[in-house]
């Protein structure tokens, strides 16, 4: 009998049923250590008392009343996103391929707009990943999420990951943009060193492009700085951001230049439910949160001890890791071609550490931001005794 939910996701045997700060429990009572924060979502963590007080004051006074109206939560979550990045300003969605797809159509209504309607291809990068739309599979193209579901849309040109000549000798006359995630999430954890992501910005300068940058995962504090473009001191024209701006209310953002989004005018795109009332109020708070003196230097600094304690738990398991990557509180360990990622991180569940996979068979860490020495501790502790047993079966 096919199930009632529809069987897209290989979903692990576990039903949580509360949550409260970094842990989780089950409805056996069992407790789980939560270093994925629903895929980089939930950055403060479960059920944050400042969070909860925001969403039910809102609950209680207005749900959804649609965009023909102006909705003031938009107007100050706007404004606090514009204050606090490159952007002048923002389109709020309820998810981050929704974010990356208003991207692509401010990205070509921009020189549609400027009398350049020719102008409307984007390159992007193998091995990313910016949702499941069919706009976001086409511009990915891995094999897994577009076979099947042709025809796909035109329009993008991959190039390979770090490889500027490859990049250079893809743009034509009819490049408009470049887009990348600045840290590859699902791709497996890959930063862009900061020089490269200098020169991207130059290419674009230098061909008259617009630089399109997808933080739905790694902008919002996860890297350390509030968006992870602030390390190589460039700025993006047009950047899609989702996944902590909601800290699990489902909310996400198209931030843009006022040049960028020159041809974003009334009637041109839209959504029902986009920055409705209960979304703003938990964003507001998100981002008054992720901005208070102190909170990024804590990132930065518990970020740092998760690099070290990354580093010894791979040196210690030399058969079992290969190596492990990342910034911040964003990070990849890559498992030995023997075993198998998605197998490890089964075993770790089973022991009471929640982690998911990425590309590359690598075992992905995106705890809570909050997460302090002690929750490390106790994690690498679980990867140690998982590490044991997996080096045990692939030495026998
Ligand atoms: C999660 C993610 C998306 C898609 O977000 P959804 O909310 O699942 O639509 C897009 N880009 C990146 C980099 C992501 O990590």
């Amino acid at each position: 009998m096919f199930p009632p939910v529809m069987p897209v996701y290989a979903r692990a045997d576990v039903r949580f049923e509360r949550g409260e700060g970094v842990w989780l429990w089950d409805d056996q009572g069992r407790r789980y250590l939560d270093f994925v924060a629903g895929i980089g979502v939930t950055a403060f963590g479960h059920a944050h008392p400042r969070l909860v007080a925001s969403l039910t004051e809102q609950a209680k006074k207005l749900w959804h009343v649609s965009n023909l109206y102006t909705v003031p939560g938009q107007e100050r979550l706007g404004k606090k996103l514009v204050d606090n990045s490159f952007a002048d300003t923002v389109f709020f969605t309820n998810s981050g391929v929704e974010a990356w797809e208003c991207g692509v159509k401010t990205v070509r209504k921009h020189f549609h707009a400027k009398g350049q309607p020719q102008k409307n291809r984007i390159i992007v990068i193998q091995g990313a990943f910016h949702g499941r739309t069919l706009g976001a599979i086409s511009a990915a193209k891995s094999e897994k999420m577009v076979t099947g579901f042709g025809p796909l849309l035109d329009g993008f040109d991959q190039v390979a990951f770090g490889n500027l000549n490859e990049m250079r000798a893809a743009i034509t006359a009819e490049t408009a943009a470049i887009n990348l995630e600045p840290v590859i999430g699902e791709g497996g954890i890959k930063p862009w060193s900061v020089e490269l992501l200098q020169q991207v910005r130059k290419i674009c300068d230098e061909f008259g492009l617009l630089l399109f940058l997808d933080e739905i995962q790694c902008g919002l504090g996860r890297t350390g700085k509030l968006w992870a473009y602030e390390y190589a001191d460039i700025k993006p024209d047009v950047m899609c951001v989702a996944k902590a701006i909601g800290n699990g209310f489902p909310l996400g953002a198209c931030l843009a230049t006022a040049d960028a989004a020159s041809g974003m005018v009334a009637g041109v795109h839209g959504s029902t439910y986009g920055g409705n009332p209960l979304a703003m109020a938990v964003g507001e708070t998100a981002i008054d949160m992720l901005v208070e003196p102190g909170f990024l230097g804590h990132v930065q600094k518990i970020g740092a001890a998760l690099d070290r304690a990354a580093q010894a738990l791979v040196e210690r398991h030399p058969t079992v890791f290969v190596e492990q990557r990342g910034i911040g509180l964003m990070r990849g360990i890559k498992c030995a071609p023997s075993i198998v990622a998605a197998d490890f991180v089964k075993a770790l569940l089973a022991d009471g550490l929640c982690t998911v996979g990425g590309g590359e068979n690598v075992v992905r860490l995106l705890p809570p931001l909050i997460i302090e020495d002690e929750h490390i501790k106790h994690a690498m502790e679980i990867f140690d005794r998982v590490a044991t047993k997996f080096a045990a079966k692939s030495a026998a």
